[in-house]
């Protein structure tokens, strides 16, 4: 049997606005189509930073001017920013197959990412969202709708939300099954909606989950073989940037906990990347992690390219 693959989408596979959207998913899908024809079975996770902030963006915008306008809580703005980019993938998908004539079905689901109202992210939010405000006006928001804010490099006061852990991930069955079926499913775009269990009900909360990490929980709760990060370089390096660069092709779990200790990966980037795959490998044995590019990504699944994380 094919392998079953999560893949998830780095922010340059999407682009910053509606029109760079459409182009870049476009690219995305010919690539993905490739492994869709090998019969490889795949959900795809994405990005949202772009776009959720614009979301955000347009709702306090619209609030300023008319405050009959509501207030809209993040979590609702990263579940619209599942269904924008939902449809793009979709769309772009659809035509690529009926294109070449491959007959998979493509779905989105919404998705909602448990997490643990007891996470100390929650005590230490980090994730900046929206405008820059005054101090005096920051204060009065903080007050009216108990946001947290925080000074912001000398541009301002910003808001500030929680990163916490995936836990697990709400629609887990409905997504396996697609995927067993051979549909093409995109789930947990932008990290999913984060939100948490509390007397038999999940609420939601303002909060950004990373989408490496949410890609690897999927990966792990539907059972794939393979997680596979696409950003914007073909491999992981060593040594990034400097003149005594070296890319890595395969790595064992014990050789990237090295790597880590020795500070190549660079928090915010390619560290939150190694440790998700780090996560997926040790989740169950035989299970592998390949971090690459969308361009390259064909010849890593079938050609053991790009940089392989094994146990
Ligand atoms: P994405 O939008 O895909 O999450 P990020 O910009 O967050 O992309 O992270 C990927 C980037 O991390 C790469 O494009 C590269 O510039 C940078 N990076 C940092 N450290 C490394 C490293 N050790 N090896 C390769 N890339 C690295
Ligand atoms: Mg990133």
């Amino acid at each position: 049997m094919k392998k079953q693959l999560v893949i998830a989408l780095g922010g340059n596979a999407l682009g910053n606005t509606p029109d760079e959207q459409k182009e870049a998913v476009l690219a995305a899908a010919g690539h993905i189509a490739s492994l869709v024809k090998d019969g490889y079975k795949i959900v795809i996770v994405h990005g949202n930073g772009p776009q959720v902030g614009m979301i955000n963006l347009a709702f306090e915008l619209a609030y300023q001017q008319n405050s009959e306008v509501s207030v809209m809580p993040f979590a609702e703005c990263c579940g619209m920013s599942q269904g924008y980019i939902g449809f793009h993938l979709q769309n772009a998908l659809q035509n690529t197959f009926v294109e070449q004539g491959i007959t998979t079905h493509v779905s989105t689901a919404i998705t909602q990412v448990i997490v643990d109202r007891h996470d100390p992210a929650f005590q230490n939010p980090t994730k900046p969202v929206g405008l820059f405000y005054s101090e005096a006006t920051a204060e009065k928001i903080a007050e009216a709708r108990g946001y947290t804010f925080v000074e912001d490099s000398g541009r301002g006061f910003r808001r500030v939300v929680p990163s916490p852990e995936p836990v697990d991930i709400k629609e887990k069955g409905t997504i396996r099954c697609l995927m067993e079926n051979g549909d093409v499913v995109v789930a947990c775009g932008g990290g999913g909606i984060p939100v948490y269990r509390e007397n038999g009900r999940l609420t939601s909360v303002d909060a950004v989950i990373d989408k490496d990490k949410a890609a690897a929980k999927l990966a792990e709760v539907i059972n794939a073989d393979t997680l596979i990060i696409l950003t914007a370089v073909p491999r992981v390096a060593i040594n990034f940037g400097k003149p005594e660069q070296k890319w890595l092709e395969r790595i064992t779990v014990a050789e990237a906990r090295q790597y880590i200790k020795e500070g190549h990966f660079a928090p915010g980037s390619m560290l939150p990347k190694v440790e998700a795959a780090i996560k997926f490998v040790e989740s169950k044995p035989g299970r592998e992690a390949i971090i690459t590019s969308l361009e390259n990504a064909y010849q890593a699944v079938t050609e053991d390219n790009g940089t392989v994380i094994c146990s």
